[in-house]
């Protein structure tokens, strides 16, 4: 079918056959569809939507659109772990480590931020000489040795998604639960894992801001898994405060330093979501029968600091300085420090993870153009957090500048003060609302 009449047929919200939609990937692919004609399927698909077998054959042509990794003779379940983007999120680099220090073998490859969302490959380049780059051969050689590797997508795999997600990007088609599924499904899939651990954020600081949202992609992207023979569960985790203490880069590699070491100052609910992946991750892998089970396994790998051993591992074998982990004061940190205080008491009862994150961005530590440099020495790192007491002259944040005179920096601590609520209330959040396993 020419990509005209396949254009006019969504238009028309009539549903692809799957070798409809194998040829249209294929086209996109080599380039033989010029971009208008993808831009207007994708915004006919944005419209219409895709039905639950559509969305299945458009993953699965996209994961077969480059290279599908071959772990080689890694043996056992091969897990992958992905979050759907957040501020502050700095998971991975906690529940990959640990899980791997657990006897799973994790071979990770992440994203750059996007808009006010920040990214693990970014995060992780701001350990001086840390290598993101590895090739697939080198991170399996690397996962074969100690277990675990950390690396930027590779071009090879799923260049569809690079091109859709391209377009997507610049025809206000991001949002779409179909084509958020395929995209993030389709690059699990040809990362080779046999079992995948996804983390559905909700709330200001995520692409999906309500619960039905979330709960509606977490079931699409569980059903393409279990469609296809993976091993599939998501959690559905709240993303309206920034996640744990830290958002930027560097600051947030020295928060999961600190709590996998558990020295410094650690935030509790993040350590507890980390403990909740992992633990859910360890089932999912075989290494455990239950969750409760699981959480024994994950609390001592953190407690005897085989965690933060296995980071340091990585991270020498991907030439960065390991000392970082027991000392995080090593990475690059601008020292002009603008600190922010309240004059209300009361507590805080919201903080717009979507600001902050969109801050941070501002100020540096994201990108505003696709090819800007990151400065990874940019830092936000909050004091208080939802549901905590506050009063007149207390410190709200402090935000690490890398010029005061920067526009950005002139208004930040007016930014930051305006994105914490400060009220009479604190209700309890959880940090966990559910999971979806089919
Ligand atoms: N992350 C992805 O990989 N793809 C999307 O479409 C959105 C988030």
């Amino acid at each position: 079918m020419r990509p005209y009449d396949l254009i006019r047929n969504k238009r028309d919200g009539l549903a692809h056959t799957a070798d409809e939609i194998r040829s249209l990937v294929g086209a996109v692919t080599d380039g033989t569809m010029p971009d208008y004609q993808v831009a207007a399927w994708l915004m006919a698909a944005f419209l219409r939507g895709l039905n639950p077998d559509e969305t299945l054959a458009l993953t699965l042509a996209m994961r077969d659109s480059g290279d599908i990794v071959d772990w080689g003779d890694v043996e056992g379940v091969r897990l992958d772990k992905h979050s759907s983007g957040g501020v502050g999120d700095k998971a991975t680099l906690v529940v990959v480590p640990l899980l791997a220090a657990c006897g799973v073998p994790m071979l990770k490859m992440s994203g750059r931020g996007l808009g006010f969302s920040g990214g693990t490959v970014d995060k992780l380049e701001s350990i001086p000489g840390f290598r993101t780059n590895l090739s697939i051969r080198e991170a399996r050689d690397q996962v074969r040795r100690i277990g675990a590797a950390l690396l930027g997508q590779s071009p090879a795999l799923d260049p569809a998604d690079k091109k859709l997600y391209a377009l997507r990007d610049v025809t206000a088609t991001i949002e779409s639960i179909p084509l958020i599924a395929a995209s993030i499904m389709s690059k699990k899939l040809a990362g080779g894992a046999n079992a995948v651990l996804l983390d559905v954020k909700v709330g200001r600081g995520a692409f999906m801001k309500t619960l039905e949202d979330a709960r509606n992609l977490a079931e699409t992207l569980v059903r393409i898994g279990n469609g296809s023979g993976v091993k599939t569960v998501a959690a559905l985790t709240a993303m309206d405060e920034p996640l744990g203490y830290a958002v930027g880069n560097s600051v947030e590699v020295a928060e999961a330093c600190r709590t996998l070491t558990g020295r410094g100052r650690v935030d509790e609910r993040f350590r507890d979501l980390c403990l909740v992946l992992a633990a859910r991750g360890l089932v999912l892998a075989g290494k455990a029968t239950d969750d409760n089970s699981a959480r024994t396994i994950a609390e001592k790998a953190l407690a005897e600091g085989a965690g933060a051993r296995k980071l340091a591992e990585i991270i020498e074998a991907q030439g960065g300085n390991p000392a970082i982990v027991a000392d995080p004061d090593l990475l690059p940190l601008h020292t002009t420090v603008l600190r922010v205080r309240t004059e209300k008491e009361g507590f805080v009862e919201s903080i717009d993870a979507e600001a902050v994150g969109t801050l941070a961005v501002d100020l540096g530590a994201g990108r505003q153009r696709k090819d800007d440099t990151i400065d990874p020495a940019v830092g936000i790192v909050l004091n208080r957090k939802t549901g905590d007491e506050v009063k007149a002259g207390d410190v709200l944040a402090d935000i690490h500048v890398r010029d005061e005179k920067q526009p950005a920096a002139a208004v930040a601590a007016d930014t930051l003060r305006s994105a914490y609520r400060i009220g009479s209330e604190t209700q309890p959040r959880p940090i966990i609302y559910d999971f979806v396993t089919e």
